[in-house]
């Protein structure tokens, strides 16, 4: 029998979507991803972008408050064992997801700790194969895979990833060999402000190299990044190349300057990248209408209809203008209001 609806996917439009079908007794099936070096690497390892945060301090309903007790309540013993612990300063990005994940559970949704890597959305039933091979039938598929950090593709950057190079500062950042040394974070967005100040905590000096003469950020950020004695940013700068040895890891970065400047050395003994992110669809091409970023079409106006009958899409894998955690978990709603409705219309 094929399942009604599969999702594929973690973050939080992936659980509300769970949730919600679930409370619909559509009794779905979740694929969170696999946990690989390759999904560790790339940072597309279960739960999401949110769960490679810090505070997440603009979900509504998470106001800054001690949670322990509460999260010791109300998620599984064994999942909560291996959870960072709690901060005491308002909800994690970690324990969020976490809370939304055993909020699904608790409705009756299955959860498969693999990944999808290939589908036929041809005809009815629809079918996806996760990466051991397994080919799993459904009625109804909500794609909610969403989006990875983007990396600057240098030669150099590559040759140092583990060894400096990071797009995840609240994974690596703690690490020894970031303790009090000069870090560079480049961005210029909220992302790579939230980077730089968690930084900022070990470092001795985080620089911020952007590429113009003004931030992305929104306000409240930019001042955040202003205000912290430790950040110092580097404007119209962009890398040339990532220095460093086989023993040391990254040493510094070489910048190029986008005005008329001469170039710029900057020792170092990590560098973050927070440039932005790729949707995570490669498994989709040619299967579903896709923008030539990447990004899922919706064909229907405010609705969460993919190209292919019976395929929906939730979250920032089809978002890349508001990519919140809030706006993630509403389109994940409504995908599964829209997959009920229509599988209520096909009588499946
Ligand atoms: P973003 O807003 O797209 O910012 C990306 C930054 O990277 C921009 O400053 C961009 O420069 C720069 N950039 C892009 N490609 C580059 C390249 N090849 N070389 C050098 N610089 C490059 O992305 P984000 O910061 O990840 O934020 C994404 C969304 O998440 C936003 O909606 C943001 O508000 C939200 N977010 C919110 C919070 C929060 O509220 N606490 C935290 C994190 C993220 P330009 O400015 O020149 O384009």
């Amino acid at each position: 029998m094929p399942e009604k609806v599969i999702i594929i996917g973690s973050g939080p439009s992936a659980w509300t979507a769970a949730i919600y079908a679930a409370r619909a007794e559509l009794k779905p099936l979740v694929f969170e991803g696999a946990i690989t070096q390759e999904n560790q690497q790339n940072g597309t390892l279960p739960l999401g972008q949110l769960a490679l945060t810090t505070e997440v301090e603009n979900y509504p309903g998470f106001p800054a408050g001690d949670l322990e007790h509460y999260l010791d309540d109300s998620i599984d013993k064994q999942q909560r064992q291996i959870m960072p612990p709690h901060q005491k300063e308002g909800v994690s990005g970690p324990e969020l997801m976490e809370l939304m994940r055993q909020q699904a559970k608790n409705f009756g949704t299955r959860v498969i700790t693999d990944e999808i890597t290939e589908v036929d959305f041809t005809g009815q039933p629809l079918k996806l194969t996760a990466s051991d091979g397994s080919v799993q039938e459904a009625h109804a598929v909500i794609v909610a895979t969403g989006a990875r950090a983007n990396y600057l593709g240098l030669e150099s950057e590559n040759r140092y990833k583990n060894l400096g190079v990071s797009a995840c500062a609240v994974c690596d950042g703690a690490l020894p060999r970031f303790r009090d040394k000069p870090l560079v974070v480049i961005g210029g967005g909220d992302s790579a402000v939230e980077e730089a100040d968690y930084l900022s905590k070990f470092a001795s000096t985080v620089y911020m190299i952007h590429r113009r003469d003004e931030l992305r950020a929104s306000k409240i950020m930019a001042q955040r990044a202003k205000d912290n004695p430790k950040i110092e940013i580097l404007w119209n700068r962009v890398v040339d190349e990532v220095l460093g040895d086989d023993t040391s890891g990254v040493t510094g970065v070489r910048l190029k300057s986008t005005t008329d400047e001469d170039d710029l050395e900057v020792e170092a003994s990590g560098m973050f990248l927070a440039i932005g992110h790729t949707p995570n669809t490669e498994f989709l091409r040619g299967k579903l209408d896709m923008h030539p970023s990447g990004y899922l079409k919706w064909t229907k106006p405010f609705r969460t209809y993919t190209s292919a009958e019976g395929v929906f899409a939730a979250g920032d894998v089809a978002d890349d203008y508001y990519r919140q955690a809030v706006t993630a978990a509403g389109t994940g709603c409504m995908a599964a209001l829209d997959a009920e409705r229509w599988l209520a219309a096909k009588g499946l």
